[in-house]
């Protein structure tokens, strides 16, 4: 296991002042920015890079989110202790990492069987246990736990898929970067069985959310 210094400590709390002054004011994002290790997330030759805030490569073509837009999404999604939440695009398991840190019931899907099967075995290792990861396909969310407080899409999507905006209880929020090459941060607030509140928040540029190619 790779070792948490002082050194990484203090390369956190910088990173926790870059994203603060760019605008995220959460105590409980930053907080949890400021507690996970990002870079025992990464592949040990970029250590150095994990507390840039910037993407970076992980396996299998994806990335890690940059950090500000990790804290973005957070602060968009509202989480309340306990809230049940679903990731799709499970990654690295570093944003999975922040809404268990957030003290969220963590659902999250992950579409590469390599990616699936690395985290699956990581997080739990570095102390953050979801209460389930899934292989399989994001747009189709997972209907056999819906409905959740919170659903959060960690990649571009060209359209807003109908069974993600169906598995919200009434009350909660979907935040999806909506796009093709740039994408916008869109939340979706479920107000009705069918009626849903939606307000933009700013361009981004996430990997694409890919159609299930097992299928
Ligand atoms: N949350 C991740 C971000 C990873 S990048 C992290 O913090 O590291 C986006 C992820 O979405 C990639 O791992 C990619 O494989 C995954 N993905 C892409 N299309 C998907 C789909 N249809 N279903 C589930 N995951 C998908």
């Amino acid at each position: 296991m790779l070792l948490d210094t002082n050194k990484h400590k203090g390369l956190r709390n910088q990173l926790v002042a870059t994203i603060k002054a760019k605008g995220i004011k959460d105590k409980n994002v930053l907080d949890a920015i400021g507690k996970i290790p990002r870079h025992v997330f990464m592949d040990s030759g970029f250590i150095d890079f994990a507390y840039q805030d910037n993407a970076f490569p992980i396996a299998a073509d994806q990335t890690i989110s940059q950090p500000y837009t990790v804290a973005f999404q957070t602060e968009l999604l509202q989480v309340k202790p306990n809230d049940k939440v679903l990731e799709i695009g499970t990654g690295s398991g570093y944003q999975t990492a922040i809404l268990i840190e957030l003290k969220a019931e963590v659902y999250s899907i992950e579409r590469q069987k390599e990616l699936f099967t690395k985290t699956k075995v990581f997080l739990p290792k570095v102390g953050y246990v979801p209460k389930k990861l899934v292989f399989g396909d994001g747009y189709l969310g997972i209907p056999e736990y819906a409905p959740f407080d919170g659903i959060i899409v960690t990649a571009g999507a060209p359209f807003v898929p109908k069974s993600l905006l169906s598995q919200l209880k009434i009350g909660g929020k979907l935040v999806i970067p909506v796009g093709e090459n740039i994408q916008k941060m869109t939340v979706f607030i479920r107000k009705g069985e069918k009626e849903f509140e939606k307000h933009e928040h700013g361009d981004f540029r996430f990997v694409p959310l890919l159609k299930d190619s097992r299928k």
